[in-house]
């Protein structure tokens, strides 16, 4: 008997059919004698539907209101998987996030995990009850809504997994596991069977969008067994068969001899370059230039400087393309200020990034990347490496 925590995403609670399924899969863990706490995203589209009545009223919301109306996207999955199941004759109740104290910091929006309070859970799960508990909310310390930003409930479930030390987080979802790659863009990308957390983070923060980054930080920090799975499948499979399907993310690099150097490839399409031409070459410059960039809130992705000719260097940047016209403005608002002589940008670029543990022990992945690209024809506009990922940049029509 474990203690396991579920994760559904909002397609698999798109329409009360899917959510009967749920209910169904739900109850078939808790029949074999599990303890279940299951956490659910709000109904496909439900929560653009809101976010979308927001911004009819206001262009900009306000970040707090914005929060409150997100957040109730859940509250109705929540209620009517409980119901899903009382109807079967399970007992099971449903919870938002400050029903069970899930506190979070003020940052509406984008809201940060800062403990759960898990002794009402405990105390459900212990009398024999599916405990069902709203994704993506949390509450501050005033006591207002919070959410965790898009895709927060992945982050929700396994912090939630984190606190009652649970056996296993199973994210359930439309996709029956990690890929290598993207399967939509590239027909060969298989499924992968295990995946190490910091492979999972780097794919996860580089683009595949299958977690949450936040998710797998949680997941790595608390060591929470984390499963990635098809909610599409049977939902009468059987349990054994059900349990070791999809993508294992697992805490130990495997020293078989056979495990493939790279893992998985990542692309990001919306990037956006930024050129700084004709800086002076002096200390201080990045700083400069990025220290506005970063006071608007833009993040920044990869970087290179310039060698400098006659004390002057150029330096480049990425930014996500949602955010370039914001960065230009900035950049034109300080150009006098840093002595720049031109600021030059491009949002047509893309980044691919080939990650896997295996290149720590093996070297020539980089020039076999690089010559795959050359044997194509393809420019690479900028490179960044860390000890498990090569990424670069290139025109978005190479993607
Ligand atoms: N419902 C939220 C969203 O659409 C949270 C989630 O689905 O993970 O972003
Ligand atoms: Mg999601």
């Amino acid at each position: 008997m474990a203690l396991i925590v579920h994760k559904y995403g909002g397609t698999s609670m798109g329409s009360t059919e899917r959510i009967k399924n749920v209910a169904a899969r739900v109850a078939k863990w808790h029949d074999a004698g599990h303890r279940i706490v299951v956490v659910p995203s709000a109904m496909s589209g439900e929560t653009n539907r809101l976010i979308g009545l927001a911004k009819e009223i206001m262009s900009q919301p306000d970040p707090r209101e914005l929060d409150m109306i997100a957040s109730t996207g859940e509250q109705v999955s929540v209620g009517l998987l409980a119901m899903a199941l009382l109807a079967r004759g399970k007992d099971a109740v449903s919870y938002t996030g400050w029903q069970v104290g899930i506190k979070t910091d003020s940052a509406f929006t984008k809201a940060r995990i800062q403990s759960i309070d898990d002794s009402r859970v405990r105390a459900d799960l212990d009398a024999g009850k599916i405990v069902i508990i709203t994704g993506f909310q949390g509450v501050d310390d005033e006591g207002n809504i919070s959410t965790l930003g898009r895709g927060g409930s992945d982050t929700s479930a396994v912090a939630i997994a984190a606190a009652l030390k649970a056996d296993e987080c199973l994210i359930y979802t439309d996709v029956d596991g990690v890929y290598t790659t993207d399967p939509r863009v590239v027909s060969e990308a298989r499924r992968l069977s295990k995946i190490t957390f910091e492979e999972m983070l780097e794919l996860a923060s580089l683009g595949s969008k299958v977690l949450q980054t936040r998710s797998v930080e949680f997941a790595g920090n608390y060591r929470v067994p984390t499963r990635v799975l098809s909610s599409l499948t049977d939902p009468l499979m059987s349990l054994e068969e059900e349990a070791n399907s999809g993508t294992l993310i697992s805490f130990e690099e495997e020293s078989n001899m056979e495990q493939a150097v790279i893992s998985g490839i990542a692309f990001h399409r919306d990037e956006a370059k930024i050129t700084v031409l004709g800086v002076p070459d002096k200390p201080g410059v990045a700083f400069h230039i990025l220290g506005p960039i970063s006071e608007a809130n833009i993040e920044v992705d990869m970087i290179i400087q310039n060698q400098s000719v006659d004390g002057k260097t150029d330096f480049t940047f990425t930014v996500s393309r949602n955010d370039y016209q914001r960065a230009m403005g900035v950049l034109e608002g300080v150009k006098e200020e840093i002595g720049a002589s031109k600021i030059l940008g491009d949002a047509k670029v893309s980044k691919v990034s080939a990650v896997g543990v295996g290149m720590r022990s093996h070297v020539g992945v980089a020039s076999k990347m690089f010559r795959t690209l050359s044997e194509e024809g393809i420019n690479i506009m900028m490179i960044s490496t860390s000890e498990i990922k090569i990424s670069v940049l290139i025109d978005e029509k190479y993607m």
